[in-house]
């Protein structure tokens, strides 16, 4: 897949932004000029006739917004759709997901990455099901992890708050409807703005989830379809030939290099897996234990953590591409430890037949796959 393919299904991580208030902004809500009432009328319009038929549209309730909202940060909709309903169909409620073990739901999440959003679910459910279902974008945003978007689409599809959200799809259609040159993160002030100016707010849900399905089907990165369009007589983009221009790209990070070392310890065909807390790389996931190799050798690094390896070559290894770094795992073979390891919290010994109830990162998955045949049933 292109990366401009994938820009239009995955949706932006969240990051705190300021508020709006630009005095940029064209239309105030209160006087919204001619072209302002004719964009909401005939995108509602488009909206009503094209949208897609997906399953968390099916039902408005806040846990499955909230939930597929969660799961579609940074995750292409294709992906997300198995999962959505796996999760729904285990924990139906804020009630079951507050009552689950964390395991039981990083196991369920295993896959779609980024997992302190399954934590941060766990933990928000937990605080929910206390009180009650906040049903404001402000009060939403009290709960962990829920940063402006999430908030304000939760708000304003489940609840109909008359809020705005701005994810990649809307900054884009957005940038092009008033011609925004640069890269986005350096307009995203203005962009807030323009985003709650041209806010239907007799329908604000249904606005909102109509902006992001016209990024995500017609104005989409690289050609954007503007003879599908139904705001092309209102777009300065078009207007001026920008269309393909705005948003300018944005200059690509570059992914460090991370490699671990991870000790491999079988005592009567059961695995040793350790648990890390909370936070970073594998925060709350079962893993091999495993540590960074940076300075010293694999085996020095090993025995900082308390593990003795046999050996200095690995048993196997395992290469992932996550956004931010290029992961390399190499598993090494180690005497049974004596004590507790250093930088865990829990440690246990495992069987074959236990792995698939454990949380387990994708990566450590594919490392515990090499060794397997070490394992008993
Ligand atoms: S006219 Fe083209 S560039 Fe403008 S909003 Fe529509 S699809 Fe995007």
């Amino acid at each position: 897949m292109t990366r401009a393919k994938r820009q239009v299904l995955v949706r932006r991580r969240e990051a705190p932004a300021p508020l709006a208030g630009s005095s940029n902004v064209r239309d105030t809500q209160s006087k919204p000029g001619p072209s302002t009432r004719r964009m909401r009328k005939s995108l509602l319009a488009w909206f009503d006739a094209h949208q897609r038929d997906l399953p968390w549209r099916r039902r408005r309730d806040p846990y499955a917004v909230w939930l597929s909202e969660v799961m579609l940060q940074q995750t292409q909709v294709a992906t997300v759709v198995p999962y959505f309903e796996r999760f729904l169909a285990r924990f139906p409620d804020v009630q079951a997901l507050a009552d689950a073990e964390l395991a039981e739901v990083l196991s369920l999440w295993r896959g779609l990455g980024y997992y302190s959003r399954a934590r941060n679910l766990h933990r928000a459910a937990q605080l929910i099901a206390k009180r009650a279902f906040p049903s404001t974008a402000q009060g939403l945003r009290e709960l962990p992890g829920l940063g402006r978007y999430t908030a304000a689409a939760v708000a304003s599809f489940a609840f109909g708050e008359a809020v705005a959200v701005l994810d990649g799809n809307v900054s884009r259609v957005l940038a092009r409807l008033r011609a925004i040159e640069g890269p986005l993160g350096l307009s995203e002030a203005r962009l807030w703005a323009e985003a709650e100016a041209l806010l239907d707010r007799s329908r604000p849900g249904a606005f909102n989830e109509a902006m992001m399905e016209l990024g995500a089907l017609v104005c989409v990165p690289g050609e954007p379809r503007c003879g599908k369009c139904p705001l092309e007589k209102d777009c300065a983009a078009r207007a001026s030939g920008l269309e393909r221009a705005i948003p300018a790209p944005k200059p690509r990070p570059e992914r460090k290099r991370l490699r671990m070392a991870c000790g491999v310890a079988v005592t009567r065909g059961r695995v040793l897996l350790a648990r890390r807390e909370e936070k970073g790389l594998f925060g709350g996931l079962w893993e091999l234990p495993s540590v960074a190799v940076e300075g010293a050798s694999p085996r020095e690094s090993l025995a900082a953590i308390g593990l003795r390896a046999t050996g200095d070559e690995p048993l196997a290894s395992v290469r992932r591409t996550l956004t931010h770094r290029e992961l390399t795992l190499e598993l090494y073979r180690c005497r049974t430890p004596r004590g507790a390891l250093v930088g865990f919290i829990e440690q246990r010994f495992v069987a074959r037949s236990e792995l698939a109830q454990l949380g387990i990162s994708t990566a450590m998955a594919k490392g515990l796959a090499q060794v397997e045949s070490l394992l008993g049933g």
